[in-house]
């Protein structure tokens, strides 16, 4: 089965001057088909492995480094626009506001943030953006500028425009963050689907509670490396979870699902 990640002692360093050692000799693998939690503290570099998996961010080229997308040790960023779907906070700013939230999900199908002059789109495309966006119950927000709408209604929008091309592998940078319940279940069920059917997803949350029994792999970081990786009920016990997070933790599980609890 092929990679979708490959990283070996990967370092990533960050900031103005480079001083902040975001991930530090990572080591991991990604196969399609594998669905994926990511579990950390603030600022452990989940975001950054994240960004390093979309192809917007290098590792430090040292000797036995190696990263490969798609087996690929070089890549093209518009191939990976299409293969991976991507949800992400500072996906945001990329859009102009006064742009109608439907055309942020429609650019998707170009690998384009947003509706340039010149584009076409087919009847099918149209179809396709909107049901992406009546899978996350924004339908009704489609002609508002997207600059306007709630961080939770601009997280739908970013989320359907993860969803419209149907990418074999979907990255999630917590992406129930400022959704409400309705919202949260919608994606839910979106997810679940798809994982049912093979894609791949890699999912950054903060709430253990949100995995779904589909997922079986759970990873850990912990100050830029890698602190736990496994089966997620190896990976999720109280021990760890507390010295994850320095906090007494305990995990309570039901059909398939976890809830932790200080
Ligand atoms: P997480 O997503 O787990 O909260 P991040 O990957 O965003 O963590 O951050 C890892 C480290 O890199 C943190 O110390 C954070 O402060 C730093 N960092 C993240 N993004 C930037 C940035 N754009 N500029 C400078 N430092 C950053
Ligand atoms: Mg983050």
């Amino acid at each position: 089965m092929q990679t979708v990640l490959e990283l070996a002692n990967a370092t990533v360093w960050r900031g103005d001057d480079a001083s902040i050692a975001a991930l530090q000799e990572v080591s991991l693998s990604f196969r399609e088909g594998e669905s994926v939690a990511i579990l950390g503290p603030n600022g452990s570099g989940k975001s950054t492995l994240l960004q390093v998996l979309a192809g917007s961010l290098r590792i430090e080229a040292t000797e036995d480094a190696d990263c490969r997308l798609f087996g690929e040790e070089f890549w093209d960023i518009e191939t990976l626009r299409h293969r991976i779907g991507l949800v992400m906070p500072e996906e945001v700013s990329r859009f102009d506001p006064d742009e109608p939230a439907f055309q942020v999900v429609l650019s998707a199908l170009r690998g384009s943030y947003g509706v340039v002059p010149g584009m076409r789109f087919s009847i099918k495309d149209r179809e396709r953006a909107s049901r992406a966006v009546d899978a996350m119950g924004a339908e009704e927000l489609v002609e508002r500028p997207f600059g306007r709408l709630s961080s939770g209604e601009k997280r739908r929008f970013l989320i359907a425009r993860a969803l419209t091309h149907d990418p074999g592998v979907l990255v999630l940078d917590e992406p129930t963050t400022a959704l409400d319940f309705a919202a949260s279940a919608g994606l839910q069920k979106v997810l679940r689907k798809l994982l049912k059917r093979g894609r791949t997803l890699i999912w950054v949350t903060h709430h253990p509670g949100e995995i779904p029994p589909e997922i079986q792999r759970v990873v850990m970081l912990k100050e830029g490396r890698v602190f736990a990786d496994g089966p997620k009920k190896e990976v999720l016990t109280d021990p760890r979870l507390s010295r994850l997070f320095g906090l007494r933790l305990k995990a309570t599980w039901s059909a398939g699902w976890c809830e932790v609890r200080a």
